[in-house]
């Protein structure tokens, strides 16, 4: 597959968690998390993935990596149906996904060393030796910017930028080709995210790598990626090349989470539209655009019928602002 052909495609993905009540435990609603969202994600391209908390991105990063099951839809990764496989062909398909966790205190066990931990995947891999596998952790350490004598401590004797360090040695050292960046830096100093956003960039030019890379903010998105979808209550609203989603923002919802960051050259807010309210449950979502209980330009039409998706200058928006612009 050479560079720029879809690896990852996602087909109406639709996922949905019953909710139980009564007596009987019968299930009464349901949460929808993802609510039919179709793209592609091109080898060797970062693909940003953004919007607020709760609306439904780390579970659409669960059911790429095949760690949720869709309620319907489908996700095709290099030619194959991610739940369509089984078997050792599962296995194989897993290996080329990876994910790097949000959280680098919560998601690497206290318990057990650098080593076992960078390690594990190889382990569960099978085929390879001790020292083997030892060979090869230290030199993931060693690309992710570690020593080799880290491999002998524990998590808790490393700060969160190494600790995230040691979360990408492990996600890399089954050489993946896709792997799903789950807010990455979010949990760390502003001062270590410049440090380990450089890194995953420098190693995806080294190697390769297809990045789903998921944030809440855009400030980081935009750096990272190639191409950026914004995301709410579980739908894309916007997917364009990230060059024009900043200079020419279609989506009322994606201006709004513009205007939160300040122009770099004037100080100034880019776009003077503004976000008020919660996001609203996605147990019980509103009637017609999910947006429109947010949105400043809501008209008549916004509040019964859900916006169709339309091409606007090659970029992918759903709002009736667009109706005359079908393509
Ligand atoms: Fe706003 Fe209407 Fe567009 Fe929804 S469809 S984003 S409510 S203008």
């Amino acid at each position: 597959m050479a560079k720029g052909d879809v690896l990852l495609s996602l087909k109406d993905v639709v996922k949905q968690f019953p909710i139980k009540g009564g007596v009987f435990l019968r299930t009464v609603d349901s949460v929808k998390a993802v609510n039919g969202v179709s793209l592609e994600v091109r080898e060797g391209e970062t693909f940003g993935l953004v919007g607020e908390s709760g609306c439904g991105k780390t579970t659409l990063g669960s059911v790429i990596l095949g760690l949720e099951k869709p309620t319907s839809g489908q996700v095709i990764f290099d030619g194959q149906d991610v739940n369509a496989v089984s078997g050792a062909q599962k296995r194989k398909l897993h290996q080329q996904m990876q994910i790097v966790f949000q959280d680098p205190f919560e998601s690497l066990n206290p318990r057990m060393t650098v080593e076992e931990i960078v390690g594990e995947g190889l382990r569960i891999q099978g085929g390879y030796t001790r020292s083997e596998i030892h060979a090869r952790v230290l030199e993931m350490l060693e690309r992710v910017g570690l020593n080799p004598e880290h491999a002998r401590r524990y998590p808790h004797e490393f700060s969160g930028g190494q600790r995230q360090r040691i979360g990408i040695a492990r996600a890399l050292i089954v050489n993946p080709r896709f792997v799903v960046c789950d807010e990455p830096v979010s949990a760390l100093d502003v001062s270590v995210q410049a440090q380990i956003i450089n890194l995953l960039r420098d190693l995806q030019k080294k190697y390769g790598y297809t990045y789903l890379f998921v944030a809440h903010g855009l400030n980081v998105v935009r750096y990272m990626s190639d191409r950026v979808a914004v995301m709410y209550l579980g739908r894309i609203v916007e997917l364009a090349d990230t060059d024009s989603l900043f200079k020419n923002p279609l989506h009322p919802y994606t201006r709004a989470l513009l205007s939160a960051i300040p122009d770099i050259d004037s100080g100034e807010d880019v776009f003077s539209a503004v976000l008020s309210g919660d996001v609203p449950s996605p147990v019980h979502l509103p009637s017609g655009c999910p947006f429109h209980p947010r949105c400043s330009q809501c008209m008549d039409i916004c509040r019964k019928q859900m916006p169709e998706e339309h091409i606007v200058d090659g970029t992918r928006v759903r709002c009736h602002l667009y109706d005359g612009d079908k393509a």
